[in-house]
């Protein structure tokens, strides 16, 4: 029997797959460094977890509003008016089962069939197959390492036509820890609004960003570009809680209706208890921010120098997240270990195979000359795991 060719158009995420497959590797025994990771290595703080437990001992178990509790979308609103000078009330806030629902969520209700989506790439391998599910078509919009990977407001420009719905900003971004400028994204929204256009902002990252820069919502302009913006966002990275599920958009009250119909058939509410928890986090000390900032501030730096130091490789800076896209151009062509590296599939394959060293190729971003690296892992690791890229590269011929 045939299957849905939409479903069968899907890739599966690399990010994700790099991650189970370096976790299933060490869980056996091999000692075996990840970079794959793309979640904080920190606990999540104590204060968040005290607060699920005692939402469970208080019985707070049961089935939340479809679309997320009254508490938490006011705590939501409240952290949008402190951090990014947005004003929302909680009909503009829908809480998913993570950022990535959240996205899922904002695919849905603005794509129809072949509507176009303009992805700049390298980019988070999910967003062109959310379009897709969306029955969407991403549009995705090279940008250069030279560029310090963003494209320009010309690029950016020749990319629109007449069946352009959104252009997707994350910034901080993954893969690459860039960060768009105050006058980028006023460009950015200068064409939107003329062009009428949604912008979906993921910013994920948002606290997460370093050397001075200081992130800035592109909804924050002026009410035009508000209304056209549909802001993502989360716990997961900021408050080091990947595995508990939960995100949020701010969006105008009419996406965020129909997003919270959808999510009512679809899943319901978060948990009950991780929205609880999300609270905790919101309401609570940022502690872990400052602490994983200067912590990966330390590392991001160390793995630049020893990226810029070895043979065959370089990176530029990153200045936000906590990844850096590494070029392997230099190796394309040649052999290590007999294996000829072809692209960065093969060359994540090798450096696993070879030196246990995991880390996620390129390939999936939408740039086979690079290869991402996480730092959010032990200082340790990442000295040990850059031994071994340069041992294994001395071996290229
Ligand atoms: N956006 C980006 C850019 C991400 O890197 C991630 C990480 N998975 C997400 C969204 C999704 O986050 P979550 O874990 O909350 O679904
Ligand atoms: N966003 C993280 C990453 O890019 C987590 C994995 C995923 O959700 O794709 O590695």
């Amino acid at each position: 029997m045939k299957l849905s060719k939409r479903a069968l158009s899907i890739n599966p995420s690399s990010t994700l797959a790099i991650d189970a497959k370096a976790k299933k590797m060490k869980a056996e025994g091999v000692d075996i460094i990840g970079f794959g990771a793309g979640e904080p290595d920190f606990d999540t703080p104590k204060h968040i977890k005290e607060a699920a437990v005692e939402a469970i001992k208080e019985g707070f178990t049961k089935y939340t509003p479809a679309s997320g509790m009254i508490e938490l979308k006011q705590a939501v609103c409240e952290k949008f008016k402190k951090d990014n000078g947005l004003s929302y009330s909680p009909e503009n806030i829908v809480i998913s089962n993570g950022a990535k629902h959240s996205l899922v969520n904002t695919f849905q209700a603005i794509c129809n069939p072949r509507d176009e989506v303009i992805i700049p790439t390298p980019c988070w391998v999910s967003y062109p197959e959310m379009v897709k599910l969306a029955n969407g078509k991403p549009v995705l919009l090279k940008s250069t390492e030279e560029e310090g990977f963003k494209p320009t407001i010309e690029e950016f420009l020749s990319a629109v036509t007449d069946k352009t719905k959104a252009i997707v900003i994350n910034s901080p971004g993954n893969p690459t820890g860039m960060i768009y400028t105050e006058e980028e994204l006023r460009a950015i929204a200068k064409l939107a609004v003329e062009r009428k256009i949604y912008i979906i902002s993921d910013e994920i990252y948002e606290k997460l960003i370093y050397d001075g820069f200081k992130h800035i919502s592109i909804a924050s302009f002026d009410d035009k570009i508000k209304e056209l913006t549909i802001l993502i966002n989360g716990v997961s990275k900021s408050y080091a809680m990947t595995g508990w599920r939960i995100g949020y958009t701010a969006s105008n009250e009419k996406i965020a209706k129909i997003m919270a119909n959808m999510q009512s058939h679809a899943t319901s509410n978060p948990n009950s208890i991780a929205q609880k928890a999300a609270l905790a986090a919101l309401n609570g000390a940022d502690d872990i921010i400052d602490t994983m900032v200067t912590e990966f501030i330390k590392r991001r730096d160390y793995m630049v120098f020893r990226i810029n130091s070895i043979k065959g490789i370089s990176c530029i800076k990153p200045n936000g997240a906590f990844y850096v896209m590494m070029n392997i151009s230099k190796l394309i062509g040649k052999k290590i270990e007999g294996i000829e590296i072809k692209g960065s599939d093969v060359f994540a394959d090798v450096l696993l195979e070879n030196a246990n060293v995991a880390l996620v190729p390129g390939s999936g971003f939408g740039s086979d000359i690079h290869v991402r690296l996480s730092y959010a892992t032990s200082f340790e690791n990442i000295t040990e795991g850059l031994n071994r890229i340069e041992k294994l590269l001395e071996t290229v011929i």
